[in-house]
């Protein structure tokens, strides 16, 4: 009989994967709590949340139980001109948690399309106003906001998209102050930053519908990490242009940073936030763009153009939503707050246990559950080595993706401080002989 990574391998085109050099790719059959299991037996420990999107741990029995209910209720129903339980309790629950400035709810399904709603918003918004000379996105430097063309337009500096840069139109990324434990070196990035956001301002600052950016870390560039401070200067600094501000929290979102949403640690609000990833409890694909009544308002008229034209055909689907509302009462319990506050304490341990255990480890951070450190590797190959990282951290039990020169952990909530531990023991052991 043929395994599941050979049956695999003749059909299926994997993402981010290059096809021909890749290695054999595993085949998973079931997860539990932190783990995750392959045909052969072999058990895990899932340290990146299956691309960020895990928080209680796989096959969680309260989110599957509420998924199995709705199945059989409700699975799906048009959202335009109808709406069901799941979708409105949802947003009732998420209203507690976020700022009262940002009640106002627009579903999709990824990352990308609520990337997606929100440029596409504060576009039309100013169209809306009358205002037609406001054209052009920012960015920082590095951020990542999902595959589709929008998202690659302000996405374009992260490297990601570089096969596509001649189809994407010009926006201006400003230097990200990226920083990490004992940086001596920070007031410096941050003023250059600034600076150079002044001095475009300057010139452009009326020509600008938003600016956009993950607040707090910056995930697919290497959990790059820059101070609530600097944020809260360059959300003043656009604001004084009328410019509309952008969180993307798909990464962030969800206890990620240690609060509910990194935007609790900025002191500045914006006009939209981009959910996704956590939002099911990385169960099923929903996202959420959520906005302010000063935006809504600009698209309500009595003519149809001022409506916002856009939605997708399993938007607010009722089955995600109820998997969506089961996470958020758990996220929600004191138990699991606890849990994030000791994981990044013992990230802290482990980071130390790492950097006096190999000297090439620099640049340790933490942000809630969150730990990355860079690998500064003398030898010429170190692009091999870093791609070789990944498999060996697999033989060891444990899934991990270096980004770069990066090595971060992103565990789901429910991973126990043992398990955390052991696996800072593992990598450990395996960067000393590298
Ligand atoms: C993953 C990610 C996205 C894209 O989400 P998808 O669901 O993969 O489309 C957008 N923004 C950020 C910050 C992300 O981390």
């Amino acid at each position: 009989m043929l395994t599941l990574t050979e049956r695999d391998k003749t059909l299926l085109w994997h993402p981010f994967t290059q096809e021909k050099t890749a290695k054999d790719i595993i085949g998973i059959t079931r997860g539990s709590g932190s783990y995750l299991y392959d045909e052969a037996g072999r058990e895990y420990i899932d340290l990146i949340s299956s691309w960020w999107v895990n928080l209680h741990g796989h096959a969680h029995p309260e989110i599957a139980n509420s998924i199995c209910l709705q199945a059989k209720t409700l699975e799906h129903v048009i959202f335009a001109g109808y709406t069901h339980t799941p979708a409105v309790s949802l947003c009732e629950n998420l209203g507690k948690l976020l700022p009262e400035t940002l009640q106002r709810y627009f579903f999709s399904d990824n990352g990308s399309t609520a990337v997606e709603v929100a440029l596409k918003m504060s576009f039309q918004y100013w169209r809306n106003l009358g205002n037609s000379k406001r054209k052009h996105f920012i960015c920082l430097e590095g951020g990542y906001h999902g595959d589709t063309f929008g998202a690659m337009t302000v996405g374009q500096s992260s490297g990601f998209h570089n096969s596509f840069l001649d189809a994407l139109s010009r926006v201006f990324a400003i230097p990200f102050p990226a920083t990490w434990d004992n940086d001596l070196d920070v007031d410096r990035k941050e003023s250059n930053s600034i600076k150079a956001l002044e001095s475009y301002l300057e010139v452009h600052g009326e020509e600008i519908v938003a600016i956009i950016l993950e607040p707090l870390v910056q995930g697919a560039s290497g959990m790059r990490m820059a101070r609530p401070s600097f944020f809260e200067k360059v959300i003043k600094l656009v604001r004084s242009y009328d410019i509309l501000v952008i969180f993307d929290e798909v990464m962030t979102g969800f206890g990620r940073t240690g609060t509910d949403f990194a935007l609790h640690q900025i002191c500045e609000l914006p006009d939209f936030v981009c959910l996704s990833k956590g939002l099911t409890g990385g169960f099923l694909p929903l996202a959420l763009t959520v906005t302010t009544d000063r935006v809504y308002s600009a698209f309500l008229s009595n003519e149809w153009r001022y409506a916002f034209a856009h939605g997708h055909s399993y938007t607010a689907n009722p089955i995600a939503c109820a998997a969506a509302v089961a996470s958020l009462e758990i996220l929600e319990r004191p138990e699991t707050r606890a849990a994030i506050s000791s994981l990044s304490q013992a990230h802290r341990r482990g980071l130390d246990h790492l950097q006096s255990k190999c000297g090439f480890v620099r640049h340790t951070r933490v942000k809630g559950a969150i730990s990355a450190f860079e690998l500064t590797l003398n030898d010429p190959d170190s692009v091999k080595t870093m791609a070789n990282l990944k498999y060996k951290f697999q033989e060891s039990g444990l899934i991990l993706r270096p980004l770069g020169n990066t090595v971060y952990l992103l565990p789901p909530y429910c991973t126990t401080l043992i398990d955390l531990e052991n696996s800072y023991t593992k990598i450990a052991s395996i960067l000393e002989k590298i």
